[in-house]
């Protein structure tokens, strides 16, 4: 699969991000395709390659220290066997789509957010790539056979500091663009630009006030270059939502967070917004316990959270108090009906 995608990101966004933290080691599946395993290979240029049988071998070893990987991960190519596609969980926002399933093109990232869940999920803070997309293909066809899908593209990872390397969303954007009754949305907490517009593709900006990026969301984009990126986007026709989720409580939240939003009500057409999500931070009783012992140091995992139905959250006024802040930012200016909250820890 060669990037001639008539959706291919910009030439400026295909250039690798820096990869100088990253993948010095390339481990190689058998059966990969071998055309583009050199291509990626002649990309990134690592230290040493090193075939396998399967990915797990190196991705599932016990005791490997997530937090140390995520400093210069290793990349892993890869090809995924089914399930392809993964109903949404409880504590996923569906945005009022019946048929909402997420898949795992990559896993794990080159971002390094402290609160995020993928160290409770993975045991590695390395990061693979699959490279068979056909074999995903077939099976959304299959699923399209029987009912719409609502398809989040970016669960597992932000694709797009991996898109030089994986090309999934030019490839997903090619595939979106044939057929009606599949939506999909990409989420990022990357600044992307020349964002291709399709009617049913829904680009979504993760918005964090700068002290919590500064905090907590190591290697992301700023506030300010992920308003300018969705900005952009909205201009040129795109369907943006903004997602002010997780939203974490810092000393002075109230203030922080009130300063983010008059960046964003200054900088965005609010009003053009295809919808916003609103949550605050909320993890899975078995991730928390993970998160604490890979991160002992964390401020984040150790907050008195609440324990409701097997996640842990804000204490219900404080969540709610939380979501209800951004919520009366937006109203004067975003229909209610355009604002989702994170209804489990409310
Ligand atoms: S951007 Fe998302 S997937 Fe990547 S580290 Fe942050 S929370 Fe995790």
């Amino acid at each position: 699969m060669s990037n001639s995608s008539p959706h291919s990101l910009h030439p400026s966004d295909r250039r690798p991000i820096t990869y100088r933290h990253a993948f010095e080691v390339v481990y190689v599946e058998d059966g990969v395709n071998p055309d583009r395993v050199s291509e990626i290979l002649s990309l990134i240029q690592p230290r040493e390659v090193i075939p396998i049988h399967h990915y797990k071998d190196v991705f599932c070893r016990p005791h490997q220290d997530v937090v140390l990987q995520k400093q210069s991960p290793a990349l892993i190519l890869a090809n995924k066997r089914a399930p392809f596609f993964y109903p949404g969980a409880p504590v996923c926002q569906s945005f009022g789509n019946e048929h909402f399933y997420y898949t795992s093109v990559a896993m794990n990232c080159l971002f390094d957010c402290e609160y995020c869940y993928l160290q409770g999920m993975y045991p590695s803070g390395n990061v693979v790539v699959f490279l068979n997309y056909q074999d995903y293909l077939d099976e959304l066809n299959r699923l399209l056979t029987e009912h719409p899908v609502y398809l989040c593209l970016s669960y597992d990872t932000d694709l797009f500091p991996l898109e030089s390397i994986s090309h999934a969303i030019s490839y997903w954007l090619d595939v979106v663009s044939t057929k009606e009754n599949l939506r999909m949305e990409i989420r990022t907490k990357a600044a992307p630009h020349h964002l291709v517009a399709l009617p049913n593709v829904y680009y979504a900006f993760t918005i964090s006030p700068q002290p919590v990026i500064d905090a907590y969301e190591h290697r992301a984009a700023s506030l300010h270059n992920r308003l300018q990126a969705a900005k952009e986007a909205i201009e040129a026709g795109c369907n943006v939502r903004l997602s002010f989720d997780p939203m974490i409580v810092v000393p002075h939240w109230e203030d922080v967070y009130d300063e983010m939003m008059q960046e964003v009500l200054a900088t965005i057409p609010v009003e053009q917004l295809s919808d916003v999500s609103i949550g605050s931070f909320r993890i899975s009783k078995e991730y928390l316990k993970i998160l604490r012992r890979v991160r002992p140091n964390g401020a984040i995992g150790f907050y008195p959270f609440q324990l409701k139905d097997g996640y842990y959250h804000y204490p219900d006024d404080t969540a709610r108090h939380m979501q209800e802040r951004i919520c009366t930012a937006l109203s004067s200016r975003l229909p209610k009906e355009r604002i989702f909250f994170d209804q489990e820890s409310l």
